[in-house]
């Protein structure tokens, strides 16, 4: 069972514009109101909630780095698991995915923590600008786990969020 009073701290990293607010909002409960920029489940930067996972609970505090621009190293230090996001249609912001891999590895050089690189915005096919293999070849290189994403269509985000949860699951059986 998981422990009761200490949630995992989740934390949304990747450049601006690649569905972080979105991720958010579905983990929230607020998926219609995905075009509004703030969340009124949620605190401002935070949002925590109890899931089930394979049958067993987990409670999630998700934090959303609003300031990811900037290396926000408070965040890099605060996350027990990360998803790591860009958009497929932006290789920039893939780029900068790979950036924050980087940096995340400084902060957490000795430690295992999950890490999930996600590739958003799949439903816009004819926008793509980063194929799927390089999404997973990245991801292999990375030693993380990968999975693509439509916020929008709703496709995968759960299943983003219950890999996390599988992993630091791993993690905890494995100590
Ligand atoms: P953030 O800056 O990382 O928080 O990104 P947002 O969540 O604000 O998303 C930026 C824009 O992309 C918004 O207009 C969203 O509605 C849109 N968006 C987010 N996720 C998706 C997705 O999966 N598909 C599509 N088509 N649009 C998305």
């Amino acid at each position: 069972p998981s422990e009761p009073g200490s949630p995992y701290r989740v934390v949304l990293l990747g450049s601006s514009g690649v569905g972080k607010t979105a991720f958010a909002s579905i983990f929230a409960g607020a998926a219609d109101s995905m075009d509004s920029d703030d969340c009124e489940l949620c605190g401002d930067e935070m949002c925590e909630k109890e899931i089930e996972v394979d049958g067993e609970s987990a409670v999630l505090t998700l934090f959303d780095t609003w300031d990811a621009e900037n290396d926000n190293e408070h965040y890099m230090q605060t996350g027990d698991a990360y998803l790591l996001l860009y958009s497929i249609t932006d290789r920039t912001s893939f780029l900068r995915a790979s950036e924050l891999r980087i940096t995340l590895r400084r902060f957490r050089p000795a430690q295992y923590t999950p890490i999930i690189l996600v590739g958003n915005k799949c439903d816009l096919v004819r926008r793509r600008e980063v194929s799927v293999s390089e999404g997973r070849a990245c991801a292999a290189v990375f030693d993380c786990k990968f999975i693509e994403t439509s916020a929008a269509m709703q496709h995968n985000v759960w299943e983003a969020f219950r890999g996390i949860v599988r992993q630091l699951r791993l993690r905890r059986d494995s100590k």
